[in-house]
């Protein structure tokens, strides 16, 4: 099922200039993606797992060029991305759409909910008045909300119901790709399996890929076919959900299982991360998790590790393999 390639990304790079002093002399870059490599095939769900401030949420911005890349490729359904002009862009968020953690960065709060779910068909120019509203009231019903709320307002709804609307939003015009960064992380434990099992219901009913974007181990465990495991800036490990659940390898990703031992995986003990994630401005050299790694060999610090297949379909950066 999942064999079509669907998006390509191949090396790609996104820089942040910073620069200092009275002529804004550059003295550096923030590494936030640093020679990414994946695909996602058609109505497959890749999970991205990592740390906060390792890159995932900007990896996720890049691809429908919300964040200009730095260098590398984007292909969509091999289209290349970095050459689309404005209009081409604007086809290409049709086809891409992004569920974000806040559902209030979607959402205008003096826009009835109505009136942001049919923004992106008036955008789009999809539809006359009375089609916009029969399909507003359709993708609500989706999202099991009902028509009769279509005039009410962001604030008269939870936070879980104002997730529904964003995804309700996202649905409007037909996407194939949905970037959903964190979008439960903000909302209450209680309500979280609700939002995951209707986005589940959703990728299914639609043949939709996702790229899901997320800290919580257990989240990815439920939603994801395939994982990426990220680390400043760069893919630690690449797998199916059973190997990476079942056979982790990259020392990153044994010590996040070893965190979350509800998650029953293979790694027994608890493997402490030391230290924080070091700055993107600087990153170490060699393989950049270095000083952190409970494995650390002298080459480590010497020498970037390249992302290689260990086994079919599974890749990990790392000197141990
Ligand atoms: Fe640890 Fe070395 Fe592997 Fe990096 S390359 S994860 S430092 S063993």
């Amino acid at each position: 099922m999942l064999n079509r390639k669907l998006l390509q990304i191949r090396n790609l790079k996104k820089y942040f200039p910073v620069t200092a002093g009275l002529f804004s002399r550059h003295i550096g870059d923030i590494k936030a993606v640093d020679g990414v490599t994946f695909h996602i095939a058609e109505k497959e769900i890749l999970g991205l797992v990592g740390e906060s401030g390792c890159g995932k949420s900007t990896l996720g911005r890049t691809i429908p060029r919300l964040e200009e890349p730095t260098s590398g490729e984007i292909l969509f359904r091999g289209t290349d991305v970095a050459r689309l002009d404005k209009k081409g862009l604007r086809e290409l968020r049709k086809e891409i759409q992004i569920i974000f953690q806040d559902p209030d960065a979607s959402l205008d709060p003096r826009m009835t909910v109505g009136d942001s779910i049919c923004e992106p068909l008036v955008i789009h120019n999809i539809g006359d008045d009375r089609e916009r509203a029969e399909r507003v009231d359709e993708l609500l019903e989706q999202v099991g909300m009902e028509s009769r709320q279509v005039a009410l307002y962001p604030h008269e709804f939870s936070g879980g119901q104002k997730q529904r609307i964003g995804i309700a939003r996202a649905l409007a015009v037909n996407p194939k790709l949905i970037i959903a960064d964190e979008p439960v992380s903000a909302l209450d434990v209680s309500i979280q399996a609700q939002i995951l099992n209707l986005m589940t219901d959703i990728q299914e009913k639609f043949g939709l890929a996702y790229l899901f974007v997320a800290h919580d181990l257990s989240v990815i465990k439920h939603m994801a076919h395939r994982v990426a495991v990220m680390y400043l800036g760069k893919i630690a490990e690449l797998a199916g959900k059973k190997e990476i659940f079942g056979n982790p390898l990259h020392p990153y990703t044994e010590a996040l299982l070893s965190a979350a031992p509800s998650l029953k995986s293979k790694v027994k003990d608890r493997i402490l991360l030391r230290g924080d994630v070091p700055s993107p401005l600087n990153p170490p050299p060699g393989c950049c998790f270095h000083p952190r790694c409970h494995r650390v060999l002298p080459i480590c610090s010497q020498k970037e590790p390249d992302l290689i297949e260990v086994s079919e379909g599974h890749f990990v950066a790392c000197h141990l393999y």
